[in-house]
């Protein structure tokens, strides 16, 4: 039996924040181990034939209003300072997404659109962003129009295709992150920090685990090791209802495949993201040189195609968020608290989604928690 001081299953951000924070601030050894071939969890990137770096699992942008979380990545990489953007497909024009003024005024004939932009802001304020669903409420003719056509147009086929379902049948928190945006501000997110780590996500992690007391093993699966290892702590980033075996059933979670394709030319399409609501089987296409503006005659993008997961057949990306689903978890998690050793952690380990900023936050507080213990 192999003795191991603080074991950290997952070398995605959530673990190598952890791993980093134990070594450097506890001065205590940390192994860490991942299933896969590669660190970085879901954020693993790399640069591949053409030059271009190439996001494994799908486009992520890096963005935060927490200081210290901005602070403790800026250790480990400078950054090229990216503003999001994405564009919809609607009605044979690229449109700012979120759904703005300028989308009205880009859609719409100008006397609509200059009537629709005095309502909205007579009755909500300028520079907010106010949920689709809630828009239908208000009861003004014109409004309704624009939320219907908003409805149908950039939400209800988007929503279908990504969650494989009726808006009407999910949490007000997933259909509430699909906003209206009364604002000339086209940008995806308005945090103060944003950016694209200048040599990607990977090098990231590498510095963070680049610790003589710590030990990445790679390919290593928990569930292979666990009747051969003890340990005095174990910090566990992976799915919480595996690591009980699915004894009280499994957490269900919504995936994606990715279809990679090499385009000869420089460019594919304007931006970074460009949402298909209501074309394709496909949700969007991401094309990576835009993050670093990789200067290459090659372009690589990504059509993602949402998907049901299927344990064993593809990745957990999503929780579904559902009453049903949170109880589930709930039931998991007090056996959790039951392990007077054992940390849950993570998108997987909290069953939550967690934008990247959010899992080294969550990450650093539990360190915070243990580090007296
Ligand atoms: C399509 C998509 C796009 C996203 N875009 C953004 C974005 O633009 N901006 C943003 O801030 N966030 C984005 N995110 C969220 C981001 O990916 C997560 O915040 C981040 O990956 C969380 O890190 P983590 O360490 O908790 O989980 P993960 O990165 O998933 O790491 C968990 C690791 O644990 C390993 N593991 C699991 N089980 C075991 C086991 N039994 N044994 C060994 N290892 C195991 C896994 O292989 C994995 O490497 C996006 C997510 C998705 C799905």
């Amino acid at each position: 039996m192999e003795n191991i001081k603080n074991l950290i299953v997952g070398c995605g951000f959530s673990g190598a924040t952890l791993a980093y924070k134990i070594a450097t601030e506890l001065n205590e050894p940390v192994t860490i181990i991942d299933a896969k071939n590669h660190i970085g969890g879901n954020c693993y990137d790399y640069t591949d034939e053409t030059g271009v770096c190439v996001h494994q699992y799908g486009t992520h942008i890096f963005h935060t209003n927490l200081k210290d979380v901005w602070d403790f990545v800026s250790q480990f990489t400078k950054w090229n300072p990216y503003m999001h953007e994405v564009r919809g497909y609607i009605d044979g024009q690229e449109v700012p997404i979120p759904f703005n003024l300028n989308s009205i005024h880009q859609v719409f004939p100008k006397s609509i659109a200059d009537k629709l932009e005095e309502k909205l802001i007579s009755r909500f304020g300028f520079n907010v962003k106010v949920p689709i669903l809630e828009l239908r409420k208000v009861g003004d003719e014109d409004l309704t129009f624009l939320a219907d056509y908003i409805y149908e147009k950039v939400f209800l086929h988007y929503t279908l295709k990504q969650w494989g379902m009726k808006p009407e049948e999910l949490d007000p928190a997933v259909t509430g992150r699909v906003p209206v945006y009364i604002s000339r501000d086209n940008r995806y997110f308005q945090d103060t920090y944003q950016g694209i780590p200048l040599n990607g996500y990977t090098p990231v992690i590498e510095k963070m685990l680049a610790h003589p007391l710590i030990t990445v093993r790679l390919n290593t699966d928990f569930n292979q090791i666990k009747e051969t290892v003890s340990y005095e702590r174990l910090f566990y980033t992976g799915p919480i209802d595996e690591f009980f075996n699915y004894e009280l059933g499994e957490l269900p979670y919504r995936s994606l495949k990715f279809d990679f394709v090499t385009f000869n030319k420089p460019y594919f399409q304007s931006g970074s993201v460009i949402n298909y609501p209501n074309n394709y089987t496909f949700t969007r296409i991401g094309e990576y040189k835009y993050f670093l503006d990789d200067k290459t005659d090659k372009t690589v993008v990504s059509f993602e195609y949402p998907q049901a997961f299927e344990l064993g057949k593809n990745e957990r990306y999503y929780p579904i968020v559902k009453d049903e689903n949170q109880t589930l978890y709930n039931r998991y998690l007090e056996e959790a608290n039951s392990l007077s050793n054992v940390y849950f952690l993570g998108r997987l380990g909290d069953y939550k989604y967690y934008d990247m900023d959010k899992a080294i936050a969550r990450a650093l507080a539990l360190f915070e928690e243990i580090k007296g213990r």
